[in-house]
C-alpha cells in the first residue's frame, strides 16, 4: 500500500528519536532510497525558513492537544535546488498512560495546486496586459492610505487619474496590437519614475492612476504631471511607427479629507474630464466647484432627455424673407 499510494508515508517514533521514510517521501523530493536516512533533521533541514516555524507550532499544537489533528502546508527543498509545496498530515499514537509515542502520517507535493492559486490570485489583483496593479488593488492601497491619513495629520498623498488623449486613433492608424504595446510601453515610462512606496494601476482602456505616497506639498504633484508631460515630448517606438501621444490627468489632494478611496477617485476622474474639456494635454486639480459642474451637466442633459419624450421643447425663430419675391 505504501510502495501504491502517490503519497509518501512518514512515521516518527519518539522514544528513538527517528522517521520511518517511505520511498515516495522521498522521491518527492528528489532522493533515492538510500539517499536519505530516519533522522528528523532529514525532513526540518529542507523546510523553507520562513515555513519552519508554523510547521513546529502545528505538531506542537496538536501533540498538545489544541488541535484535533496535525495538518501544515510548507516549503521543502528538492535535490535541484527548486522549492516544493508539501501537504504534511499526521495523527499521533498513543501509549496505555495517554502519552504519544509516535506521530505518522502523509505528505502530498501541492506545488502544482500552489503555483495555480498564486496565479489565480495574481489575476484577481493585476491587470494582464501590463501586469500593473488593476483597479481592485489600486482601491485597496488608497483606503490603507486614506486610514493613515485619517491617524496622521501630516500625512498627505495624492491621486493622477491619467488618460491618454484621441487614443482611439492610434487604434484605427496602426491596428489594435501597437496600441497594446503602446499602453505597455506608457505604463512601463510611468512605472520607472515612480518610488516603491507608489502606486500604478491600469484601470483598463487607456486609463492609468497614480498614487504617490507621502508628499511634501502640492509641488511634487505638479513636478511629476510636469515630468510625464515633458516625457511625451519624445515618442514612443512601436514596430517601425514613432508615435506621439498626450494625456490629460485630473490631480486630487488628501488635504481635501476623503473617508472613502472611492470618491478620491470619483473626483480624480472628473478633474481628468476638466482636463479633457479644456483642450486636453494637461493636468487640473481637483476643485470642489467641479463636482457641483457635473452634477449641474447631468441635470440638464436627464432634463433634455425627457424634454423630447414630453415633448416640452419648443423652437423659436424669425423668417427670413426676400424683399425683391416678398
Ligand atoms: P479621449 O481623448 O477623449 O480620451 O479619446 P480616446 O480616443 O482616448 O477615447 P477614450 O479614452 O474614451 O477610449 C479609450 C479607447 O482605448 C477605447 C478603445 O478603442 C481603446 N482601448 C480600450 N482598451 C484597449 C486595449 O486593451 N488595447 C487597445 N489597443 N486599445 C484599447
Ligand atoms: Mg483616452
Amino acid at each position: 500500500a505504501v510502495r501504491g499510494a502517490n503519497d509518501g508515508i512518514w512515521d516518527w517514533d519518539f522514544k528513538t528519536e527517528t522517521i520511518y521514510y517511505s520511498p515516495r517521501w522521498k522521491s518527492i523530493l528528489g532522493y533515492a532510497e538510500d539517499e536519505i536516512k530516519d533522522q528528523p533533521n532529514e525532513w526540518f533541514s529542507r523546510v523553507h525558513p520562513e515555513d519552519l516555524e508554523g510547521l513546529k507550532l502545528d505538531i506542537s499544537a496538536y501533540l498538545g492537544g489544541i488541535t484535533t489533528h496535525f495538518e501544515n502546508e510548507h516549503r521543502m527543498l528538492h535535490k535541484d535546488g527548486t522549492n516544493r509545496w508539501i501537504l504534511s498530515r499526521g495523527i499521533s499514537v498513543v501509549n496505555d498512560d495517554g502519552v504519544a509515542t509516535r506521530l505518522a502520517g502523509s505528505q502530498t507535493d501541492i506545488t502544482d495546486r500552489k503555483y495555480a492559486e498564486q496565479k489565480l490570485l495574481h489575476n484577481a489583483f493585476y491587470d494582464k496586459l501590463t501586469n500593473l496593479p488593476n483597479r481592485a488593488l489600486f482601491l485597496d492601497h488608497l483606503q490603507l492610505a486614506v486610514e493613515r491619513a485619517k491617524r496622521k495629520p501630516d500625512y498627505k498623498f495624492a491621486v493622477l487619474f491619467l488618460d491618454i488623449d484621441r487614443f482611439k486613433e492610434v487604434n484605427d492608424s496602426y491596428g489594435h496590437m501597437v496600441g497594446d504595446k503602446l499602453l505597455i510601453e506608457f505604463g512601463q515610462m510611468i512605472a520607472s519614475r515612480m518610488r516603491s512606496t507608489d502606486t500604478i494601476a491600469r484601470f483598463g482602456g487607456d486609463e492609468f492612476v497614480i498614487l504617490i505616497d507621502d508628499i511634501i506639498d502640492e509641488s511634487n504633484v505638479t513636478q511629476i504631471a510636469e515630468w510625464i508631460d515633458s516625457e511625451l515630448a519624445n515618442p514612443f517606438l512601436v514596430k517601425e511607427y514613432e508615435i506621439f501621444v498626450t494625456v490629460s490627468i485630473g490631480v486630487v489632494l488628501s488635504d481635501i479629507g476623503y473617508e472613502r478611496a472611492e470618491d478620491i477617485l470619483r473626483d480624480a476622474d472628473i478633474a481628468m474630464y476638466d482636463a479633457k474639456g479644456n483642450g486636453r494635454a494637461k493636468y487640473e486639480m481637483f476643485k470642489p466647484e467641479m463636482r457641483v459642474r457635473v452634477v449641474e451637466r447631468l441635470e440638464i442633459e436627464n432634463d433634455l432627455r425627457r424634454a423630447i419624450e414630453n415633448n416640452e421643447l419648443r423652437v423659436y425663430y424669425q423668417v427670413i424673407g426676400s424683399l425683391n419675391t416678398h
